[in-house]
């Protein structure tokens, strides 16, 4: 199988309590900036996928809660992690218990964030770890400590963020949708894992361009492995511009603010600003420095929403 579309959900997941709308809508926008360089702007609505398992995590998690086989699904995140309230809704939905490991053991004494609420409230069961075992999470004797100290030497454990090789396959599909309509397709990249599967399911000819919200130039190798991973091997053709991570992760200074708020209020919608902010950004920077060639089709991919709680 490659990709996940409505028509080949797992058999193991009910149709109806996961259904999505996929492919998800292609919209083209008039925004003179692009316009005035040539470019023709699409926004792919990965956004509207799903009203609770929002954009690439719908992509990436699908294939692994139907790997679970009714089994605990364990992962992990910070403290304000889109991952975990995703895991935290779809185990909801299925009836699938979830536990999330978060990073920050001070956590445990607080009240809970709007976003870890929303995680408990939704059934997922909490386990706060200091930063220095977080860190170690992935390595045997850290993680095996970490099943049993949860009771959870049987869960299917999906690594930080969502992305495996499985999330990554799940993510082709993405790519398949685009094929011809787009010359470049840019999205907004935490682990790298919708960037890996998106350009593998392009066409030739068609790129990726991924913008990285967060410091550190550690991620193209990242995103290397992930294809390895996934398909044995590097796939289509992609780059990353690391110019637009607004100082790394959640951070989000106020002319990032008044970018997105001035972009959701011409083309009528919500922009989220961890991620979607930063990646229309950098478009928009992009086609201002003359980056594409007039004539070029640029398709922006909407890979969230706001929370609306
Ligand atoms: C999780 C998330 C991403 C990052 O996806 P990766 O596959 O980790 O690169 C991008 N945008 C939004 C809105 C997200 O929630």
């Amino acid at each position: 199988m490659v990709g996940v579309s409505g028509a080949d959900l797992p058999r193991a997941i009910d149709p109806d309590v996961l259904r999505p709308r996929l492919p998800s809508p292609l919209q083209e926008v008039a925004d003179e900036r692009f316009a005035r360089h040539g470019v023709r702007l699409l926004l792919k609505r990965d956004d509207l996928i799903h009203p609770e398992l929002i954009g690439n995590k719908w992509r990436k998690l699908v294939p692994n809660l139907a790997a679970a086989g009714g089994r605990t699904v364990l992962t992990f995140g910070g403290a304000y992690s889109n991952h975990l309230r995703a895991t935290a809704a779809a185990g909801r939905l299925l009836g699938l218990p979830t536990v999330g490991v978060v990073r920050g053991h001070e956590l445990a004494d607080r009240p809970l964030n709007p976003s870890l609420a929303r995680c408990a409230a939704d059934g997922m069961r909490l386990h706060f770890v200091d930063r220095s075992a977080y860190r170690r999470k992935d390595e045997p004797e850290t993680r095996a400590a970490l099943l049993r100290a949860t009771a959870c030497e049987e869960a299917y454990v999906v690594p930080e963020g969502g992305s495996n090789a499985l999330a990554v396959r799940g993510c082709t599909a993405l790519g398949e949708e685009l094929r011809g309509h787009a010359d470049v397709v840019a999205l907004a990249c935490g682990t790298g894992g919708t960037l890996a599967g998106l350009a593998a399911g392009l066409s030739p000819g068609q790129r990726a361009l991924g913008v990285p919200v967060l410091r550190g130039g550690f991620l193209g190798a990242e995103i290397r492995a992930l294809q390895d991973a996934a398909f044995g091997g590097p796939r289509g053709e992609w780059s990353l511009d690391e110019r637009f991570h607004f100082g790394g992760y959640a951070r989000t200074p106020p002319g990032l603010d008044a970018f997105a708020a001035d972009f959701g209020r011409r083309h009528g919608l919500p922009v989220e600003r961890l991620y979607v902010a930063k990646s229309l950004y950098g478009l928009v920077s992009l086609v201002e420095e003359g980056a594409f060639p007039r004539g070029t089709t640029v398709a922006a991919v909407v890979t969230g929403r706001p929370d609306v709680s």
